[in-house]
């Protein structure tokens, strides 16, 4: 063979296995791009390729307390499936902090069934969880509420959540829903979509044609567990169980304290048990007054100020434009030191 012919196969072939070659580098490169997606965007695109790959390969120990810092901590809570596998206890306050230890609420019991399952939200201290089953067996006893439809508690490791409520953090905070469970066991589909009820008409007046005396008793009750420090409702309803008390010639008051009136919980109540005894790092809140509290609490809901945003003065000077506004987002430097270790805990 004339050597010029054999110099133009021999480039032909390199040429193909170069092709072939940069074909398959860029199949694997996407298969680890797709494998790794945080890895992959945690790259900046100048970063060589080769670094990518020995990543995805061969992963380097990230620096420790370093690589989570500026990530909003409400993805790296959002993202735990299970509890931290540490002794229970709060850390932090109710809309800062976590939770070490948790325990899951079992989606269907005796008296209650969780809603929203895919939320995966009903884990919480062990205290919290043992309140809400103590709640639902007794309220369907004594207080013909035939049983608890659960709503959010907290994630597995408690944290700041991937969306609504600011508190919930700590695994002391539990949602119940206002209308009581019906007589048979919910799919999975239905817990995903029915809707919690509204028991009011509007932000002063109650929907007597939803309440009954059997919400004023399973609040009653609640309120009177010592360890719960505070119960949130829409005023009209902080408003009928003041005057239900009155009714029922009850004569010791200082439950009612316990009651807080506050914007949207007209389709479910709110418990915020206290700090367990022994959990140290756990904040918490100032005590709710141990007096009925009907008048100063309710004077300001029934008004108007929590409600209307304050108009601007007629010649009031034009201001500055405002800045762009920027929700805060909670960090892990904004949390207790302990969460760290409740993150990486196994
Ligand atoms: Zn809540």
């Amino acid at each position: 063979m004339p050597s010029a012919k054999l110099e133009k196969r021999f480039n032909r072939t390199l040429l193909q296995t170069l092709t072939l070659r940069s074909v398959l580098s860029v199949l694997a490169l996407s298969a680890a791009v797709l494998c790794a997606p945080d890895l992959a965007r945690a790259q900046t695109p100048g970063d060589a390729i080769g670094d990518l790959i020995k990543d995805v390969v061969i992963p380097r120990a990230k620096p420790e307390g370093l690589s989570t810092r500026n990530v909003a901590a409400k993805r790296l809570f959002g993202a735990k499936k299970k509890a931290a596998r540490l002794r229970p206890n709060a850390y932090g306050s109710y809309t800062r902090g976590c939770l070490a230890g948790a325990e899951q609420l079992e989606a269907t019991g005796p008296a209650w069934q969780a809603m929203r399952l895919s939320r995966n939200r009903h884990w919480g201290h062990p205290k919290l969880v043992a309140l809400v089953r103590r709640l639902a067996v007794e309220a369907k006893q004594h207080d013909g509420w035939n049983g608890l439809l659960v709503g959010d508690l907290s994630q597995p490791r408690g944290g700041p959540m991937t969306s609504g409520h600011r508190s919930h953090q700590i695994g002391l905070d539990a949602d119940i829903w206002l209308n009581p469970m019906p007589n048979r066991e919910l799919t999975y589909n239905e817990r995903e979509k029915i809707s919690a009820k509204s028991m009011v008409l509007d932000r002063k007046r109650l929907n007597r044609k939803r309440w009954t005396e059997a919400h004023a008793r399973i609040l009653f009750r609640t309120a009177n567990y010592h360890e719960v420090e505070r119960i949130f409702v829409h005023p009209p309803i902080k408003k009928e169980m003041c005057e239900w008390a009155t009714r029922k010639g009850v004569k010791d008051r200082r439950w009612l304290g316990k009651i807080r009136a506050y914007y949207g919980h007209h389709y479910h109540f709110h418990i915020r048990i206290r700090c367990p005894q022994g959990a140290v790092g756990c904040k918490d809140q100032k005590l709710a007054p141990r007096k009925d509290d009907c008048e100063e609490n309710l004077a300001y809901w029934m008004g108007t100020k929590p409600w209307v945003r304050p108009k601007k003065k007629k010649g009031a000077k034009k201001k500055k434009p405002k800045k762009v506004y920027k929700p805060f987002v909670v960090q892990m430097k904004h949390l207790p030191k302990a969460c760290r270790t409740v993150l990486n805990a196994q």
